[in-house]
């Protein structure tokens, strides 16, 4: 068993935030996670491929890096198939494993960055797409008793980037797979959300197939987001706030035009980037962080910015909104 210590996380997170871990273990098998637990060593936290995170200090405990392994199909009936996917493994890698076998269900979900143990954690979401959408079980084990416990979807309590897992099982369990639900054919294709029936348009691709779709999105998220190999960001930084109809009313008085979509339990969801962009804070740069040009709901780091800068950003960004329109941002990203 070779644990590091002192270990660099630059590597390890798309911040790119110079933050280290007094220990660091990377598992490739659950028989190297349960022979950690047994030293009676508990990981203070997992880590993928830290695409959702914010080191604002170094971290004293143990890193567990999963890096578990393999997809496989385990079952086939009617249009479906079930295929059972290893925590570790990287979430674009298994979205194009699926698209290439002509399995239907994830290519909305193209480009996400991350490993597949981190998807079901905030229900990872893009395009009308959800990862509950496709999710059948996932299996766990406990990092304070190594138990392995298997999670329905109902039990998973899978929400708006949310789930059990960053709620009362915070920190609890590492996630060591999941099983997934394609189709085999006759996929149920979801143009309607963003430009994909646009771009598609412009290819005079007429009728798409999970392949083009999984294209038509890849092509827009990399003309939207910032490439986190270029400039180090986590995607959205906060959450888009859902909010009383009364809230809209009020906003509308003054932004007649202001976007919104009404859920439906009436409540209406206000895109976060909207409000961040309103306050003057889009391509605002402050010392080496900033919310990004092309996109306000994502704030960055042009170089050797730390956590506690980008957090301070995100406390300014979170003041301004409230004072300007009442409502109070929620990070996306999990600080730590
Ligand atoms: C450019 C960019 C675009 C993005 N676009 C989207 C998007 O469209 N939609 C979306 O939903 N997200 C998006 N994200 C956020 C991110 O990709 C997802 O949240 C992703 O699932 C994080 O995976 P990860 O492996 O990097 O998790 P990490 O950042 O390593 O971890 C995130 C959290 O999950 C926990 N965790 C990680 N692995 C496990 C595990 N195996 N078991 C238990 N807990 C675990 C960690 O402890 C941490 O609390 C984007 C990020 C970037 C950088």
């Amino acid at each position: 068993m070779k644990i590091l210590h002192n270990h660099a996380l630059l590597p390890y997170n798309t911040f790119r935030i110079d933050a280290k871990a007094a220990n660091f273990f990377e598992v490739f098998s659950v028989e190297d996670l349960r022979a950690v637990l047994r030293h009676g060593i508990k990981p203070v936290l997992v880590l993928g491929g830290g695409s959702n995170l914010l080191f604002t200090h170094d971290v004293p405990g143990l890193v567990v890096k999963n890096s578990l392994p393999g997809i496989r199909v385990v079952r086939k009936f009617s249009n479906k198939v079930w295929v059972a996917v290893g925590g570790g493994v990287v979430w674009h890698d298994f979205v194009c494993w699926a698209v290439g076998q002509g399995y239907g269900g994830v290519e909305n979900l193209s480009l996400i960055p991350g490993t597949v143990g981190a998807s079901p954690v905030q229900n990872i979401g893009a395009y009308g797409v959800e990862l509950k959408d496709v999710f059948v079980r996932l299996s766990a084990v406990h990092l304070e008793t190594g138990e392995q416990r298997s999670f329905s979807k109902a039990s998973c309590r899978f929400g708006y980037r949310d789930s059990i897992f960053k709620q009362e099982l915070k920190g609890q369990y590492c996630i060591t797979s999941v099983v997934f639900s394609l189709t085999q054919h006759q996929h149920q294709l979801n143009l309607s959300y963003g430009d994909i029936r646009k771009t598609l348009e412009v290819e005079q691709v007429h009728t798409p197939s999970i392949a083009d779709v999984s294209r038509a999105v890849v092509n827009i998220r990399r003309s939207k987001l910032p490439d986190p190999a270029e400039i180090g960001n986590c995607g959205s930084f906060f959450k888009n706030p859902e909010t009383d109809p009364a809230v809209l009313d009020q906003i509308r008085l003054h932004y007649p035009d202001a976007p919104h979509y009404t859920l439906p339990d009436g409540r209406e969801k206000i895109p976060a980037g909207w409000l961040i962009e309103q306050c003057g804070w889009k391509g605002k740069r402050v010392g080496n962080t900033g919310s990004y040009e092309k996109q306000a709901l994502v704030l960055v780091n042009y170089g050797g910015a730390t956590g506690a800068e980008v957090q301070r950003l995100a406390l300014n960004i979170i003041e301004s909104v409230q004072q300007a329109f009442g409502i109070r941002l929620e990070p996306e990203v999990n600080i730590r």
